[in-house]
């Protein structure tokens, strides 16, 4: 059986002063010496440099990466050979696991369980699409007479990878397991601000004997090399996580040369707690909903509406478990809440609670940046619930990706239906109740990709994600991600033993 053979890249430590962009099988500088500093939102130092991709870098990446689709072997392996290196991707980040964590942990200020539990399901996406691509193929359809019709599944090509920083490693598992599993080449551009687990993720993809130029990371500036990468005639397709207002302006751009596109974009995700839940789950799982990741999660359940029968009891609970809540550390198991990615992250964060004060909120507890310990250059909010608001201030309606969250008092179903439907967006959702009728038919009336029924977690590896709406569209992390890595080829044959003459000529 053919044997998959190791890489001659030599494995360094994972933590490191300088990192280097992947190129066609190479750790590489940037063609003009530039480098991105990466810093720890912990702490506010800087931890190391990284090559930073020009435009000549992106340029050569795409190269590479159009050379092994169109001319590699990596489509035409076998399925099992190709799923047998997924695995082996997989068993290398297992085998180096702690090691990982460590540096997501110094890369995105995340707590310890955070990022513990995204490395973790990394790992499992490389092993789920390992399966997956095995059973994802074709149909044979129902055609008349001695006419005979089957469709191939082809990759799609070469794809640009844009991801954000709030989930640096999960993200690039997310985009390159499933291109790659279907026989694609990549380019992934990280998040400047989080480059690292990315590039650790390129070098164990060679180590595993992943051929040279399938995959590929470029770390730079989204709007350079990330516009580049999305306006090069070379890419087939690009697939997106991050901000709305950017992702469309890549759909706009990508429609230049008709590039496939998938973007997973914001969320302002309702959560609806009814008046028969069980209250103390349902308190357990609002807190988790908004303050897992430091509400840095574009599927974060940041508004919460609540039966008035039962909301001074969940209230009182809600809030004094969110005093609770230790910022600090992240390193130490103890530690609920991380830091923010950036200076410029806690001043946006900061401007929307002040926006909803000055238009006459109630802020009840948190409501400022938060002073930490030892960690005073760090970059650090407070975990805030905001009451007395109304449904149009900015604070109720726009994504505020840190650690907030709006409440609000509703009286009935149909209500509270509309309320929650009331937002451009609609990625995540959230039903707290003990109804099985009511949980179905409120699942079935909101318009998100995601409802969670009496649970806190949005994703396995298996289960789509994805959103309705501004949202963005495309699936990922399941099965029919396939599809949007694949083209479907339609191949009709005639098996008759009468030629046939249409034309009659
Ligand atoms: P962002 O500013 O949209 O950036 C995302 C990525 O796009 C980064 O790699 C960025 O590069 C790059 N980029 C920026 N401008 C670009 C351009 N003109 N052309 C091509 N690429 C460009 O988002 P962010 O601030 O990093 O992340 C927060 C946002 O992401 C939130 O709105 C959140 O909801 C969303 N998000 C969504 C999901 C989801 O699955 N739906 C998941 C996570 C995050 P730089 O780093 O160099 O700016
Ligand atoms: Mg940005």
């Amino acid at each position: 059986m053919a044997q998959v053979k190791e890489q001659k890249l030599e494995q360094l430590d994972m933590k490191r002063e300088m990192y280097h962009m992947i190129i066609n099988g190479e750790r590489v500088e940037g063609s003009n010496g530039e480098t991105l500093t990466v810093h720890n939102p912990a702490t506010g130092e800087p931890i190391a440099k990284v090559a930073k991709a020009s435009i000549e870098d992106v340029d050569r990446a795409v190269e590479a990466a159009r050379n092994a689709f169109d001319y590699g072997k990596w489509k035409r392996y076998p399925i099992n050979k190709r799923s047998r290196v997924l695995n082996k991707i997989a068993s290398i980040m297992r085998s180096r696991f702690n090691e990982i964590v460590e540096l997501e942990i110094l890369d995105s200020g995340k707590t310890m369980a955070a990022a513990q539990g995204q490395v973790m399901q990394a790992i499992e996406d490389f092993e789920f699409y390992a399966g997956a691509i095995v059973g994802h193929r074709g149909t044979v359809n129902n055609m008349p007479g001695a006419f005979h019709n089957y469709t191939e599944k082809e990759p799609v090509g070469v794809c640009a990878q844009i991801i954000p920083w709030n989930y640096p490693l999960m993200m690039a598992a997310w985009k390159v397991a499933p291109a790659i599993a279907s026989g694609c080449s990549v380019v992934v551009k990280p998040a400047s601000l989080t480059p690292l687990t990315a590039i650790i993720l390129g070098e164990i993809c060679i180590e595993a004997g992943l051929p040279e130029g399938v995959v590929n990371i470029v770390p730079g500036s989204g709007s350079e090399a990330g516009n580049h990468l999305v306006e090069h005639p070379g890419v087939d397709k690009v697939a997106f996580t991050g901000s709305t207002p950017i992702g469309k302006d890549i759909m706009a751009k990508a429609s230049q040369t008709l590039k496939r596109v998938t973007l997973e974009l914001g969320g302002k995700s309702p959560s609806i707690v009814f008046d028969d839940t069980d209250i103390d789950a349902a308190v357990d799982g609002s807190l988790f909903g908004i303050f897992y990741n430091t509400g840095q999660s574009c599927e974060a359940r940041s508004r919460l509406y609540v039966h008035e029968d039962i909301y001074d009891e969940f209230m009182e609970k809600f809030v004094a478990k969110t005093k609770k809540l230790k910022l600090g550390n992240p390193f130490e198991k103890d530690t609920h809440l991380g830091a923010i990615i950036s200076k410029q992250q806690v001043d946006v964060i900061d401007s929307y609670v002040k926006s909803a004060v000055d238009d006459g909120a109630a802020v009840l507890t948190g409501g400022k940046p938060a002073e930490v310990e030892g960690y005073e250059d760090g970059h650090w909010y407070e975990p805030t619930i905001i009451a007395d608001v109304t449904h149009e201030m900015k604070a109720v309606q726009e994504e505020i990706f840190g650690p907030v969250v709006v409440v609000m008092k509703f009286s009935d179903e149909k209500e509270v239906i509309k309320l929650a439907n009331d937002s451009e967006y609609g990625l995540g959702s959230a039903v707290w109740t003990k109804d099985h009728g009511r949980a179905t038919r409120v699942a079935n009336q909101i318009q998100a990709g995601i409802v969670m029924v009496n649970c806190p977690f949005s994703a396995f590896p298996g289960t789509p994600f994805g959103g309705y709406k501004q949202s963005g569209f495309g699936r990922e992390l399941c099965i029919e991600t396939l599809d949007l890595y694949t083209e479907t080829k339609s191949i009709i044959s005639y098996y008759g033993s009468k030629p046939i003459n249409p034309l009659g000529v």
